[in-house]
């Protein structure tokens, strides 16, 4: 045996527990000084074992080998110039992959080392556990678990240090970490270039040197060209032109590339050797279990079709019971206000304004909270990122991200959803450009206030294939939002598209709570359009069909008319007092009974008064005025009263139309559905029904989406995209209708 002395150091990261190591490995037998050239305390202590003399060095606590810190430099002057037979690093294994970023620059620079896993005791307690023996194989050093407040493993530790330092005797193999495909080649030509020259050989492997010099190591980089100046400029050279590579294709430098490298070698370690407590690792595991069936090529889309179709059958299932409620609720209201006040302007406001409106629109409450509550469930439980996970492919063909699928559904992907939340989805959005394509053709998506539009016009023109009618309505939306979108990223919004890392979180049960919370925070959005907007848009809508009213000599004409008709009907009742008493003893059937021609003529008498009037007013005149071009794609003057509603809310369509319409034909009868008061309209066609539902698809957003478009994007967008959405609607609208003339 040669050497006696055997120096052993014992370096780690501030806070590790490396003192309290040092403590009870040399006992008592220490003493302290300065480090040569710095004010970092030295400690060192002397064990006596088997006839050997270990020189036991505690190296000043640090994250790193960089040099720029005075404890920083002592470290790394002591693994560099005081070549220690073996090195002990102290780990705080519960947090090892901060702790073994020194670790990694010890092995790089050849030194053979130890590492104590220490605070086992802290990893245990949270249920972590660490691999040990994996560590040790994957980083081909010794590792000891240990405890060095209670002096565990403190035995192990010091044989395999005793060990690795008679073996090695100062030189291991050094550590060698892909630094990726731009800095391993430039890396492998200068360790070629050093290792001939043999710079700065006794400091450290060549590859260390080499990497020094690409981290712009200022003492090294000195301390080479003092050794050799044209050694140090052709390394100095390649370093450049590499720094200069990656300035330009990746905007960084060479030492945050290698710190990047150097991290996600030890991510890798780490995640293959530390056990995360036994719940969530199989957690993760379950996750990936049912990611091969959830997410699979085949599969997946499969069930994905059916889970959105079970979202909205459960949704339209459940929600018909309180939707009802709701609706014979407001139509109680109506017809007891109606009762309590006498007829008259404003009554009508009231009625037909106010409580019509909202109504109509809080109808829809109970729909929409049973489905958000499950678009919740399915969004909390990580699904829907898969959702957008295997719909990225095909969004990305179109200009769109996959995460675009969030707002698509939200806005109404399937039927039923509302844009207003769905413009604000697209949030989760990161590159401003797809966000935009995703903020103007969202709203193409039946949203729950379009859905009776279309109902009601499959319902009047294609009665025996309504669901046929919805679902081609559902596929038009989705491929009109994906050609546009295409159109639109190929001119007014072009760019790259972003790449991006589609994060698949584990999947997780929702809380009750959460759901709940979720569920009403959007609600609540929507309750409130109802309570303030809606509010508004109907009172004005309806002083739009009321004002001005019809000139006093005109309604007078329709007035007589009426009143001579119930002149006759006083006298008919008079003459036959017997059919009367019968009807009113069997009340029930009344309403079964034919109308008799008196009743008829009085009830025509009174559409055509109605008609007049709304024809006489505001709105009805701009109707009547843009039928002169409006009928290119099929729409009367009743219909663009609708449309002119549906501007402001989509809702507003189907209630501005059944006004029109019960004010409306002169053999309609007052019990009539709207959908058959506009089949019998011989001003409508199936080729109209058509160019309507397609304009419906396209138009213009309400007014509440253009609000959130504008705080999303800005004016001149939501500006944007009601010119643009209007003008192609009506375009396609115009084709529509005309072809389908030519074929029907
Ligand atoms: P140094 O900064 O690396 O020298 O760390 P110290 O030896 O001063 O220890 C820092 C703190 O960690 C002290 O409060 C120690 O008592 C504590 N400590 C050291 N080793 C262990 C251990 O194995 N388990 C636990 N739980 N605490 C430890
Ligand atoms: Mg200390």
């Amino acid at each position: 045996m040669q050497t006696t002395t055997l120096t052993i150091g014992l370096a780690g990261n501030p806070n590790c527990g490396k003192t309290t190591m040092f403590n009870t490995l040399t006992g008592a037998h220490q003493h302290v000084g300065n480090w040569p050239g710095v004010t970092v305390e030295k400690k060192s202590g002397i064990i006596h074992e088997n006839g050997l003399t270990l020189d036991m060095v505690d190296l000043p606590g640090t994250y790193s080998l960089t040099a720029y810190s005075e404890e920083e430099k002592a470290a790394r002057n002591f693994l560099t110039d005081d070549n220690p037979h073996a090195v002990i690093d102290v780990l705080n294994a519960d947090a090892l992959e901060r702790n073994l970023y020194l670790a990694v620059q010890i092995m790089e620079l050849g030194v053979p080392v130890v590492l104590a896993l220490n605070m086992m005791d802290e990893v245990h307690k949270a249920g972590k556990d660490i691999d040990v023996g994996l560590l040790s194989r994957l980083l081909g050093c010794p590792a000891v678990e240990t405890v060095a407040r209670q002096g565990k493993g403190k035995r192990q530790l010091l044989d395999e240090a005793v060990a690795l330092a008679k073996s090695k005797n100062g030189v291991a193999e050094p550590l060698r970490i892909t630094y990726g495909p731009d800095l391993d080649p430039v890396l492998e030509e200068m360790e070629q270039i050093i290792g001939e020259a043999r710079l700065l050989a006794k400091k450290g492997p060549a590859r260390w040197v080499g990497i020094k010099y690409l981290e712009a190591d200022a003492s090294v980089v000195r301390q080479g060209r003092e050794q050799n100046a044209i050694v140090s400029a052709r390394l100095e050279a390649l370093v450049e032109k590499v720094g200069q590579h990656l300035q330009k294709t990746l905007n960084a430098s060479p030492d945050s590339i290698i710190a990047d490298y150097r991290y996600g070698y030890i991510a890798g370690v780490a995640k293959q050797v530390v056990r995360y407590p036994l719940s969530s690792a199989d957690r993760l595991r379950m996750s990936d279990r049912m990611d091969t069936v959830l997410t699979h090529r085949l599969l997946g889309p499969v069930i994905m079709a059916l889970t959105i179709y079970l979202l909205f059958t459960i949704t339209f299932v459940l929600g018909e019971f309180p939707m009802n409620w709701l609706e014979a609720g407001f139509g109680w209201l109506g017809d007891t206000v109606k009762g309590a006040m006498g007829d008259g302007l404003l009554r009508s406001l009231i009625v037909d304004g106010a409580i019509a409106g909202v109504g109509g629109v809080m109808g829809f409450v109970p729909l929409i909270m049973i489905m958000f509550f499950l678009l919740s469930a399915l969004e909390d439980s990580g699904y829907v990122a898969r959702m957008a996970y295997m719909l990225d492919r095909v969004f990305r063909t179109f200009g769109l991200h996959g995460v675009s699928v969030l707002p698509f559904i939200i806005s109404g992907g399937i039927a039923g959803g509302c844009a207003v939340p769905g413009v604000m989805a697209t949030r989760t959005l990161r590159s401003p450009k797809e966000k935009l394509a995703t903020l103007i053709t969202a709203p193409f998506m039946t949203c729950g206030a379009k859905v009776p539009v279309f109902m009601m016009l499959a319902a009047a023109f294609f009665p025996a294939q309504e669901a046929l009618v919805m679902s081609l309505v559902t596929l038009s939306a989705w491929t009109a939002a994906l050609l546009v979108a295409k159109a639109l990223r190929s001119t007014v919004i072009k760019g790259e598209s972003t790449p991006f890392v589609m994060e698949l979180p584990p999947y997780r049960m929702p809380t009750l709570r959460g759901l709940c919370i979720h569920t009403w925070e959007r609600s609540w959005q929507y309750i409130r359009k109802a309570g303030t907007v809606i509010l508004v848009i109907s009172v004005l809508l309806w002083a739009a069909m009321t004002f001005p009213q019809l000139p006093e000599d005109q309604a007078k004409v329709f007035d007589d008319r009426i009143a001579a008709i119930e002149t006759q009907m006083e006298q008919e009742k008079a003459a036959a007092p017997a059919a009367e008493e019968i009807a009113t003893a069997d009340s029930e059937d009344k309403a079964e009974e034919p109308k008799s021609p008196l009743e008829e003529a009085k009830d025509a008498a009174e559409a055509e008064k109605a008609e007049a009037e709304l024809r006489n007013s505001l709105a009805g005149r701009a109707g009547v005025a843009m039928e002169s071009f409006t009928s290119l794609a099929g729409f009367n003057w009743r219909v663009n009263i609708g449309l002119l509603g549906g501007f402001a809310a989509k809702e507003v369509i189907v209630s501005t139309l059944g006004t029109a319409y019960a004010l409306g034909e002169i053999d309609a009868e007052e019990a009539a559905p709207l959908s058959e008061r506009i089949a019998q309209d011989e001003t409508f066609s199936k080729a109209a029904a058509m160019a309507l539902i397609a304009f419906v698809i396209l138009y213009a957003p309400c007014f509440v989406t253009i609000v959130a478009m504008a705080r999303e994007a800005g004016w001149k967008w939501a500006a944007f995209s009601m010119v643009f959405n209007t003008g192609l609607a009506f375009v396609v609208a115009a084709v529509v209708y005309q072809t389908a003339r030519v074929f029907a």
